[in-house]
């Protein structure tokens, strides 16, 4: 299991930033791994990790948290419309927000579920037309619009493209933030996340690293 090696280089790399111990949460990305695995990180200890699917969670996590106290589960994948209700059931934190009609959405279902996950913005920094989050350019007014509506806007995240220098992107991402007085930045992965933490990640998102490769049919 990597979750250790991975913990000591995020320790070393938060005090080559200069920055205080314990300030980036690593979120271990389970996503499509065998049960096993994942249980053998809860059991070191481990209590944050990442689905990029509402539907694949819900059929995990709820059985998880009988076995296991205080877990804390974040989306990282794109969020439909009409899963909307259960990701907010289900999930801590929702690092996917990237329209204000899901904006909306969320306000609305936040008053009557009585309580909002944290969010988190995604941009979409390389501007790719594939990819989700809102343009850079429309990232201050979309911030501004969902201050407007009240939610918790915890921070900014993104996914650099795959044949450009991440460092770029997370220079962007953290610029965004900072002229916003946005505190969270989720960026970084297994390939990158040590030069995420130099340009102020404060959560991580690790999958392979930590679990090994991902198999289609999720078996080991
Ligand atoms: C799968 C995934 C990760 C983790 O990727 P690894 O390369 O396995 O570390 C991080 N972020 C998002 C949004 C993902 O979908």
């Amino acid at each position: 299991m990597g979750l250790s090696e991975i913990s000591e280089r995020i320790a070393k790399a938060e005090a080559d930033a200069g920055r205080a111990s314990g300030s980036v949460t690593l979120i271990a990305v389970s996503k499509v791994q065998p049960n096993a695995r994942v249980r053998s990180v809860l059991q070191a200890g481990h209590r944050s990790f990442g689905e990029n699917k509402v539907q694949e969670a819900q059929g995990k996590w709820p059985g998880f948290a009988e076995e296991f106290d205080d877990i804390d589960l974040h989306l990282i994948g794109p969020l439909q419309s009409n899963k909307t209700r259960a990701a907010m059931e289900l999930f801590n934190a929702i690092h996917s927000v990237d329209r204000p009609k899901l904006a909306k959405s969320i306000a609305r279902l936040a008053q009557d579920i009585g309580h909002c996950p944290d969010l988190f913005i995604q941009v979409n920094t390389g501007e790719e037309p594939q990819k989700a989050g809102v343009l850079p350019g429309e990232a201050d007014a979309f911030v501004s619009e969902c201050r407007a509506l009240d939610l918790p806007v915890r921070g900014l995240m993104c996914i650099p493209p795959l044949d450009e220098e991440p460092s770029l992107h997370f220079a962007l991402l953290a610029k965004i933030a900072a002229r916003n007085e946005v505190h969270g930045l989720s960026m970084g992965m297994s390939s990158d996340f040590e030069r995420a933490i130099a340009l102020g990640a404060t959560h991580v998102r690790v999958g392979s690293a930590i679990f090994g490769e991902r198999t289609p049919s999720g078996q080991a």
